[in-house]
């Protein structure tokens, strides 16, 4: 037997015959894992790694006793948050220990139940289920979904194993649910999926609007960077909601759910009719501004206004504000990105600091928050939307380069982006797809009109699903679990929101038979049989510096940083770090200070376009505006981790809920903590009554961790990013006696 870097790991583990895995040896659980936690983690001292939650991307200090991680605390000398934690990220090492951890390969057997199997016997399940199903009906067969959750090493390695090794064709992330509306909102102005910040810039502003962000929840630390503030800045919130930012910003305007578009066109409108631009900046450094001025004509204030259930001076108090200091940002997240106009809505923000000259310098910007903790590095190197790093698959140029680097063939790069996420469901209803390979996400959960991806997803002629927990719905309905390890038991990058490279390191031994995500690829692509193309990636660190030369040249080049130990030292490092490029440790450093963009001219675009109505109406029989959201701070997603730990459990609400008006409560006789039956077109749940102010007459609001949330979404998809549309559907409220089952 030939020796293989791969086998040679797992040493007697392998047994190969006529080229095909055919036995591993039985390991008990405990027996094949990770080993022993590196040495280099001062096994009695303290490491710093970059929290597994939120893309804020904290410092979080491990403590170690005996090469065991025993608790931890915030970085102090972190230069994102200063030795802040939120709850969620003190409680990091708790979904570790969790009792439902996948430990053991688990097939389901021919009487429909889930039995524990060798690695070996995974393995070759995978392969010939996938390789059977490719042959009978093409490669597009089978597509693959993977999740911000993992850094970037990984992200890399599962899209170029899928697509370059395994020949799939369409493959996807959950960051089309959270981040593609930025992506092509920046792509489009920018020239590159660029957010243009550093942190700073929110303790650096006069100015801070936030739209569709509740950073107070959703990022709990950039709010303390926003309470560091020493400018007595005006804090701007518009949203449907009265959220915790909304209540602690100086304005609120509460914008009729959907009308941040129209109302961001009225407020360009009235900086145009005032003249309240910067024409040297316009002229210098972007394409586009008379077509736009023209087509915000179109929304005065008067008409808008109307429209968007704000008072006039409102808008014109807006502009005024924007007009009248010096350094204002402009803030978005899920609430314009998760939106059936997100692109275009992000683009109407990145707009007004166009025409105001609010970008590349201090306390500015037209700043997208990002959500996963690598949501980041998924954008730019999962191979999903982009060729690996940022490029274009149709560039003959950024081919040749993925070639060069990475020793993959031209002929097995696919030549366009598959398909997206909702349309991969599609085809899985078409029986255009018919294997599905999940890596860390929970869809069965979270994806938009739950009840059909559930039923297509069990639909699937196979399913694995590659996760650290047996537990999650989506786990539930797979042919095959492979058992991961999770943050805290493996080395990595990930990328945060102001595009900052952190280290993840190993710091607890995964469970049982638990393995990296890095090395369950390494097998399978041994398996599969294109090991070869992958001798080459022997360890996530060897990874990451075959990334630094695809980003070699990219926007987002980070040629020029060190390896782990080096962005461990530095406290991360934003890019670009090109080549040769000296950076001052812990430096902040923003985009655009010298007015160039990433287009082909170097200008930034003014894109817009006519707002339109959402695709589901509000109207009798489903009279009310569900709106959905981030909980709580401790809460995170689908809540297979955060539901792990009780003291996050204690943080969140007791009860799953519904946010009501009182007043429209009172007319449907629903009192506190009422049972409310909630129905859409696609379904009805049952949740307790929450009465609050803070959501306004005609909407509800719905935590997005409630798992059956998603039975009531209605499916709509920005046209431009396919992201889908969370923050609006038709429900109907009904108080009822009691839950109809227990
Ligand atoms: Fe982790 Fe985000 Fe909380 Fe920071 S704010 S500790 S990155 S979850």
């Amino acid at each position: 037997m030939s020796k293989h870097p791969i086998r040679e790991r797992v040493g007697a583990m392998w047994h190969a015959r006529d080229g095909k895995l055919t036995q591993l040896l039985d390991r008990k659980p405990g027996g094949f894992g990770l080993g022993q936690v590196p040495r280099d983690r001062a096994p009695d001292g303290t490491t710093t790694l970059v929290c597994g939650f939120c893309s804020t991307g904290c410092g979080l200090s491990v403590h170690m006793r005996d090469g065991v991680a025993v608790n931890l605390t915030p970085a102090v000398d972190y230069p994102v948050n200063h030795g802040m934690a939120c709850p969620k990220g003190w409680e990091a090492l708790a979904p570790l220990a969790a009792p439902d951890r996948a430990t053991v390969p688990l097939l389901r057997n021919s009487a429909g139940v889930l039995e524990e199997v060798r690695w070996t016997a995974a393995l070759d399940r995978f392969v010939r289920r996938f390789q059977a199903l490719q042959a009978a009906h093409g490669p597009q067969a089978v597509a693959f979904l993977g999740t911000g959750q993992l850094p970037v090493e990984e992200l890399a390695f599962l899209g170029a194993l899928a697509k370059f090794g395994m020949g799939m064709v369409h493959g996807d992330a959950n960051t089309r649910q959270c981040m593609a509306t930025s992506v092509v909102a920046y792509k489009e102005t920018f020239g590159f999926d660029a957010p243009p910040y550093t942190y700073a810039d929110l303790e650096e502003s006069d100015v801070l609007v936030f739209v569709g962000a509740n950073p107070c929840i959703a990022h709990p630390i950039l709010w303390e960077r926003v309470v560091r503030n020493r400018r007595q800045p005006e804090i701007v919130v518009i949203d449907p909601r009265r959220t915790e930012t909304a209540q602690a910003a100086t304005r609120h305007l509460a914008v009729r759910p959907q009308g941040d578009l129209e109302l961001l066109y009225a407020v360009a409108h009235v900086l145009v009719r005032e003249g309240w631009i910067d024409r040297a900046f316009i002229a210098a450094h972007t394409r586009g501004f008379d077509g736009f001025a023209t087509h915000v004509a179109g929304y005065p204030p008067a008409e808008v206004a109307v429209r968007c259930g704000i008072a006039v001076e409102d808008i014109e108090s807006l502009a005024r504000l924007i007009h009248s200091r010096e350094r204002v940002s402009f803030w978005w997240t899920m609430g314009v990105n998760q939106s059936h106009q997100g692109v275009r809505t992000a683009q109407a923000l990145i707009a007004l600091a166009l025409m105001t000259g609010n970008i590349g310098r201090p306390g500015t910007g037209a700043n997208s928050i990002t959500g996963q903790c690598n949501a980041m590095g998924s954008r730019l190197f999962s191979n999903t939307s982009n060729l690996i790093g940022g490029h274009g698959f149709d560039d003959p140029a950024a081919r040749a380069k993925v070639t060069a680097v990475l020793g993959v063939d031209d002929a097995r790069i696919p030549t366009r982006p598959g398909l997206a996420y909702d349309q991969i469901f599609e085809a899985i209803a078409r029986g255009d797809v018919r294997g599905l390979w999940i890596v860390g996400t929970n869809p069965a959960h979270s994806w938009i009109n739950q009840r059909d991806a559930r039923e297509l997803l069990a639909r699937l002629d196979f399913l694995v699903v590659q996760d650290m927990y047996t537990t999650t719905e989506t786990a539930k309905l797979a042919h095959l679990v492979l058992p991961a390890a999770g943050w805290g038991e493996k080395d990595g990058v990930f990328i945060n929101s102001e595009r900052r490279l952190g280290v993840i390191k190993q710091v607890a031994r995964a469970p049982g038979q638990a393995l990296s995500d890095f090395r369950i690829f390494q097998l399978l692509a041994d398996a599969w049989g294109c090991g070869d193309l992958f001798a080459r990636w022997r360890s996530p660190e060897v990874v990451f510096a075959l990334l630094k030369e695809l980003s070699r040249g990219q926007p987002c080049d980070f040629s020029g940083v060190g390896g782990y130990r080096e962005l461990d030292a530095d406290g991360g490092v934003q890019w670009p770090v090109r080549a040769g490029e000296q950076v001052t440790a812990g430096a902040e450093r923003r985009l655009f200070a010298d007015g160039r963009f990433f287009t082909p001219d170097g200008r930034a675009r003014f894109v817009f376009e006519a707002p339109r109505p959402p695709a589901e109406s509000v109207r009798t029989p489903y009279p009310f505006t569900l709106l959905t959201g981030r909980g709580s701070a401790s809460q995170w997603h689908t809540e297979t981790r955060t539901g792990k730990s009780e003291v996050l459990r204690k943080l969140a609400p007791a009860a799953d809920h519904v946010e009501i008006n009182p007043d429209d409560a009172a007319l449907l006789h629903i009192g506190p903590t009422d049972w409310v039956r909630v129905s859409s077109r696609r379904g009805a749940i049952e949740l307790r009554a929450f009465l609050t102010r803070g959501v306004p007459r005609g909407s509800v609001f719905a935590a997005m961790h409630v798992v059956e949330t998603n039975v009531l979404t209605f499916p709509s998809f920005d046209p431009y990013s396919r992201q889908p549309a969370y923050k609006h559907c038709a429900v109907a409220l009904e108080r009822i006696d009691g839950p109809s089952r227990g």
